[in-house]
């Protein structure tokens, strides 16, 4: 057979059953068929030019290194050229007429058991994607070698191909695909330009479509650190993420193990949620060598981190992925985890540096580092050191950290207390700060409706156990009563005690003298193991009953409400009744524990009544 003779050859069997999976189920998108010949186009693009290096006779040396889209609405096609290193005969039918890469019939075996071709990418199957569109393709090319032959292959995807001699072919390749009638609208400009904009925005090579040029910036993650300024962040932050705003910050990493990972991460200015958009879709792209995988990949970072803008890439994935199989691949999974991690680490050194900046992005951000720490318990120490709070201990405005109230932890304190309110103001004048207070021990103040969640979620940082300063069971030393006679006696308090014990029965668990108030006569108390408000809340809104379970009330002996009621409630016992209610009502209301509002007013009108007569 002489070498300008046309010849005809069946497909491997391989090929076909490959064929069939690549038409019927391997992707997602039909639209992706253009990436991947693009894709190639670029590597035989890179190839040529590496081959420039070492050889010096190249045929049509000066051809530019480009790529060329162009399509033809009247003929239904869309032609992807490029003056890369072409193909020879053998070449065409080895790379596009065989499989050869070895492993083949076992992946084709595990996907006839319906198991994910999760290492699709090592067979080199986007060429064939091709054929999710056309009912034929031809392949014109001529090889970097200038005496090989200018040739031309054709197949329609079902059983063979055809390869045969034309004349004049330049150097490279050009795929012309001839779309089905369905599929016309890949032979629309328009179409076909938002498709290259968005998978092959940032390929090395110039992109052009009709003889325009499309892929305009570069990609800017691969570059090192050194050589980018500000200015090509902010750029390259509002091109990809379609935002005016300037990033409040940009992390920019490169690794080589366990993954190769180039990564541009950037935190918008502000919040968008926040703003009252509702939860953003993820925001970091997912590329392989240039070449977008997916815009909003699922798996690869934390649902929290759904404020994070820019772009992952990674060599080690297989670029001919479907969506669904790379979610759950533990490749993305390892990204996921190295990314996170140097993300938060991130987070901490900037914190450490630049304060005052981190407060701004704290105020904004932190209900999702928040979020992180109910959500991701292996990084949990890491976040609950990024948690940012005023505290009894520092002035109005400042805030500080946990591990700044470790450092000021008194000798012999194995506890960190903390109370969630409104607002420091509230917090600081609530019964429950003074008995703290007046030992010198330091609360932290959290006042977002997601604290109480969150640090019940956390329950201990660096071996410290967090304590809701609300909560009973805290062993408090006895201080130094000063001013003994304005105290009911032992007896008195007993008396009043087990008074009250009978006149709230069912209302509280118990009633018991404490140690802990200074200016309120009593305070309601959360049983240690008893769900908060806020979880109360959640539990019901999510259809479950949360169990009953009722304050403990401690009363204080010193205040003069307290040793009134001890000294009426022998002979006025039913109106000492109507105050122990009232007191009781206004201590379960600054506990957040449910009261009728309503029956408070109703009681309390009652009461100055009777006291008015
Ligand atoms: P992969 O790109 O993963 O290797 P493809 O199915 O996309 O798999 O392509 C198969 C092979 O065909 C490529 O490896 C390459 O050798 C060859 N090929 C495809 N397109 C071109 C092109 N435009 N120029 C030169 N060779 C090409
Ligand atoms: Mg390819």
């Amino acid at each position: 057979m002489s070498k300008k003779d046309s010849e005809t050859k069946e497909f491997h069997a391989e090929v076909r059953q490959l064929l069939d999976i690549v038409i019927h189920s391997l992707y997602t998108d039909r639209e992706i068929f253009i990436r991947e010949l693009i894709s190639n186009a670029s590597d035989a693009l890179e190839k040529l030019r590496m081959t420039q290096l070492t050889e010096n006779k190249i045929f049509e040396g000066d051809l530019p290194l480009e790529v060329n889209v162009t399509t033809d609405e009247a003929a239904r096609t869309i032609t992807i050229a490029d003056y890369g290193i072409g193909m020879t005969r053998d070449e065409l039918s080895e790379n596009l007429g065989t499989i050869a890469h070895s492993g083949t019939k076992a992946f084709l075996e595990k996907t006839k058991d319906g198991a994910k071709p999760d290492v699709i990418g090592q067979f080199g199957v986007g060429f064939y994607s091709a054929y999710m569109v056309a009912d034929k393709v031809e392949v014109f090319t001529h090889s970097w070698q200038e005496d090989e032959e200018h040739l031309r292959w054709e197949s329609d995807g079902a059983s063979g191909y055809t390869i045969d001699g034309v004349e004049g072919q330049r150097r490279g390749s050009r795929i012309v695909v001839h779309l089905k009638e369905e599929h016309e609208e890949f032979a629309k400009t328009q179409r076909v330009r938002g498709i290259v904009e968005r998978y092959s925005n940032f390929v090395g090579f110039p992109v052009n479509l009709n003889g325009e040029r499309v892929n305009t910036v570069e990609a800017l993650w691969l570059r090192s650190k050194k050589e980018v300024t500000d200015e090509q962040y902010k750029e390259f932050y509002q091109f990809t993420a379609h935002a005016m705003d300037n990033p409040r910050y940009t992390m920019h990493f490169s690794a080589d193990a366990p993954l190769a990972i180039n990564a541009l991460l950037f935190v918008p200015e502000e919040n968008a949620e926040r703003m009252g958009l509702g939860a953003q879709p993820p925001g970091v792209a997912l590329y392989c060598r240039k070449v977008l995988i997916d815009a909003q990949p699922e798996g690869l970072l934390p649902e929290w981190l759904r404020f994070l803008r820019g772009v992952v890439d990674s060599e080690d994935l297989p670029l001919n992925i479907s969506r669904e199989s790379m979610q759950d691949t533990a490749l993305v999974r390892k990204l996921n985890e190295v990314i996170t991690k140097r993300f938060i680490k991130f987070l901490v050194k900037q914190a450490e540096d630049s304060p005052g900046d981190y407060k701004q992005f704290y105020e904004r951000f932190n209900r999702f580092l928040k979020e992180g720490i109910v959500a991701s318990p292996a990084h949990q120490e890491l976040l609950a050191g990024l948690l940012r709070f005023e505290s009894s201990m520092t002035d109005s405005g400042e805030v500080t950290s946990l591990d700044g109230y470790l450092d000021r932890m008194k000798e012999g304190q194995e506890e960190i207390y903390f109370l969630v309110g409104p607002s420091r103001e509230v917090l600081e004048k609530g019964p429950y700060f003074e008995g703290f207070r007046d030992r010198g021990l330091e609360v932290a103040f959290f006042t977002e409706a997601v604290d109480d969640y969150v640090l019940e979620g956390l329950r201990e940082y660096k071996g410290k156990k967090l304590v809701a300063a609300n909560r009973s069971g805290i062993e408090l030393e006895d201080l130094p009563q000063e001013g003994g006679e304005d105290s009911l006696n032992e007896e008195e308090t007993e008396g009043l005690i087990s008074w009250l014990n009978s006149a709230l029965e069912g209302r509280v668990a118990r009633v018991d003298a404490g140690k802990r108030l200074v200016n309120h006569p009593m305070v309601a108390l959360l049983p240690e193991d008893a769900p908060n408000a806020q979880m109360r809340a959640m539990m019901e809104a999510m259809g479950q009953e949360a169990p009953e379970s009722k304050a403990k009330l401690e009363v204080n002996p010193r205040h003069p409400l307290i040793r009134q009621l001890a000294s009426m409630h022998e002979d006025q016992g039913e109106l000492a009744s109507k105050v122990a209610d009232q007191l009781t009502n206004h201590a379960l209301l600054a506990a957040g524990m449910e009261v009728n509002t309503a029956e408070i007013a109703e009681g309390m009108a009652e009461l100055l009544g009777e006291l008015l007569e």
